[in-house]
């Protein structure tokens, strides 16, 4: 099946609720490529890899969560952002990024599906763009048991600060580079916080309050949104998604 680029993207700024959210990169459609879409290839990040991986499918569209434009990041295009570009570029590549509308959507969102994958209930979502979730475990569990589970789950050891035995049943989380939002889920009396990431002040912190910290890994933690997304959109549409995983450890 093919179908126009707009089409596709319509429907996921829709599902996704794009405009609702205000974002540190555009969502939506970051490079353009050709305007049918027959293939696309999902991937957490626009890496060089993932761009490499959509030519030899020959998708038509590389579909992520972190795309290649950031506030943060100077507006040149050099370099290792050259070449990811004019790889893309080349084989008339479509490149559409969604980044934070991804993390909360509360089917599709990478904090919906880290719960789904991990057997929590999610009670409400708050915070920053409602990108916090509050839940527990269906099973309490040790500090220790949850690591286990985690690293047994997303093929990844956490960094895991607090006492090993103590029971955890009320938790917080957001998946990725979340760190940030630690003190929220401590003013919420949770158990335990559960994101991608570690800073330094999070050891001391989850020391001094008793509310467990768990890095779970920012990669990791945030596979699961950009592939339900492509399900979504094969579900949807009929078009052949296919998602690419990559080995990082961060
Ligand atoms: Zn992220």
């Amino acid at each position: 099946m093919t179908h126009s680029r707009r089409t596709i993207l319509d429907w996921c700024d829709e599902t996704l609720q794009t405009d609702l959210f205000k974002d540190y990169t555009p969502n939506g459609l970051q490079i353009e490529g050709r305007s049918e879409i027959r293939k696309i290839v999902t991937a957490v990040t626009a890496s060089r890899a993932a761009c490499d991986y959509a030519v030899k499918q020959q998708a038509d569209m590389l579909l992520v969560h972190h795309g290649m434009f950031w506030k943060s990041e100077p507006a040149t295009i050099t370099g290792w952002k050259k070449d990811r570009i004019a790889t893309l570029l080349k084989h008339e590549i479509n490149m559409a990024g969604y980044h934070l509308p991804l993390d909360a959507h509360p089917e599709l969102g990478n904090n919906a599906r880290l719960a789904k994958l991990m057997d929590w209930t999610t009670e409400r979502r708050f915070g920053e763009q409602n990108l916090l979730n509050a839940g527990r475990l269906n099973t309490p569990k040790t500090l220790g048991e949850l690591s286990a589970k985690l690293h047994q789950k997303l093929g990844r050891k956490p960094v895991a600060i607090g006492d090993e035995t103590r029971i955890i049943e009320n938790i917080v989380w957001c998946t990725g580079g979340a760190q940030g939002f630690f003190q929220t889920a401590i003013d919420e009396g949770a158990d335990a916080y559960i994101t991608g990431e570690i800073s330094e002040a999070q050891f001391h912190l989850a020391n001094e309050t008793g509310t467990a910290f768990i890095s779970a890994g920012h990669h990791a933690t945030e596979r699961y949104g950009i592939q339900a997304l492509g399900e979504a959109i094969a579900a949807t549409f009929g078009i052949e998604t296919v998602f690419f995983d990559e080995q990082n450890p961060a």
